[in-house]
């Protein structure tokens, strides 16, 4: 095909840079965006100077100082539709045998889970790249079925906070019980999660039921223990074995759609006891992240994978012939500036 064709040219691994609008309830303190422009077709982001700092130096208000080129760049007005149509093929490759990850990158607040999961599942409109994802894979699946091909999906949710693993989809006795990764043999790097729910799916519509049990199980946790949302990452996967007995193929690969922990730096001197161990959590793992995806694209001997618990469970599906795709989620907010620019630095590292 020549989508993968291209792929391969390009490595495997693209970074799509989404800038949230500003919310009605913020117009207050920000109306336009004057710090962000986005040149029409060039898939930059332009970082102008901000006018309280037009007077360091020669730079004056409005003057370019970053000049960041990802592999899409979608302003404000960019609608979920629009996002998936970019990231649609991709998608449909995990059809084909390709493990394919999706990762929301971004601080608290910047739109990751907007991004991902939509702010209602149910509403055509706006729903997001996991409920889409999953009706493009059934889709197409039944539209290779004419093709003579079978397919079995199964999908799980889990949760990773402070470097441990929950299943998002268990019911009441094994809710909040520990999950470990595990090699599935002693011979075989191949890795599994005993007792994680992978639970057999056939449609959208039953998908939407699970990220809505997922959802039910994170508030549970987010008023027990204020509000760890933002510092977990949430790992949707659907598991998809294909085969086609009259052709005597076979292939299975994993679709994986992640919504990382808030990337914005915590004041260390502020955070202690268990919100410093978060903070740490989060750090190695994001990092990690990063330099796992560095290294694959260095094509490098050594890749990090064991470093945290994220990269080590998504081992299988990082690497080799499978394609990754992170979206750097920004917000359009001046106050939140330091930040973006974080966000956007690694962003451009990885890419
Ligand atoms: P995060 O998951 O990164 O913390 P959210 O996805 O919760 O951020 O987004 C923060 C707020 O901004 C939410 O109220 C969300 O509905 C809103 N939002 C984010 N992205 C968009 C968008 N593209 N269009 C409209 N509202 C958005
Ligand atoms: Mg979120």
């Amino acid at each position: 095909r020549l989508h993968n064709l291209v792929q391969e040219l390009k490595g495997n691994i693209r970074v799509f840079c989404r800038v949230r609008p500003v919310l009605p309830e913020e117009e207050e303190r920000q109306k336009g965006l004057e710090h962000l422009h986005f040149p029409p077709q060039d898939n930059k982001v332009l970082v102008l100077s901000r006018p309280e700092e037009s007077h360091v130096g020669r730079e004056r208000r409005g003057d370019i100082r970053y000049d960041f080129s990802f592999d899409r760049v979608f302003p404000p007005s960019a609608s979920q539709q629009e996002i998936f149509e970019e990231i649609a093929l991709l998608v449909q490759s995990a059809l084909d045998g390709y493990h394919v990850c999706i990762f929301a990158y971004g601080q608290t607040g910047s739109g990751k889970t907007y991004t991902m999961e939509g702010p209602d599942a149910l509403d055509p409109e706006t729903r997001g790249m996991i409920p889409r994802a999953v009706q493009q894979v059934f889709q197409g699946a039944r539209e290779l079925t004419e093709k003579g091909w079978e397919y079995g999906f199964t999908a799980s949710f889990l949760e990773i906070y402070n470097e441990s693993l929950r299943d998002l989809l268990a019911g009441r006795p094994e809710r909040g019980a520990e999950l470990e990764i595990r090699r599935v043999s002693s011979i075989s790097e191949e890795l599994h999660v005993p007792n994680l729910r992978c639970v057999p799916v056939t449609s959208e519509e039953e998908v939407l039921g699970l990220l809505q049990t997922a959802a039910a199980n994170r508030s549970v946790a987010r008023t027990a223990l204020n509000d760890r949302s933002s510092r977990s990452h949430c790992v949707f996967q659907l598991r998809i074995q294909g085969s086609n007995p009259a052709r005597d193929l076979r292939c299975a690969s994993v679709l994986s759609l992640v919504d990382l922990a808030g990337s914005e730096r915590l004041d260390k001197s502020l955070s202690r006891g268990e919100r410093l161990r978060e903070t740490q959590a989060i750090n190695t793992s994001l990092s990690t992240l990063g330099l796992v995806i560095m290294a694959l694209s260095n094509k490098e001997p050594h890749v990090p994978y064991r470093n945290s618990k994220l990269t080590y469970l998504l081992q299988n599906s990082l690497g080799g012939s499978a394609k990754m795709l992170m979206f750097v989620n920004i917000s359009p907010l001046e106050e939140n500036f330091a930040e973006s620019l974080n966000s956007l630095r690694f962003a451009s590292k990885v890419n």
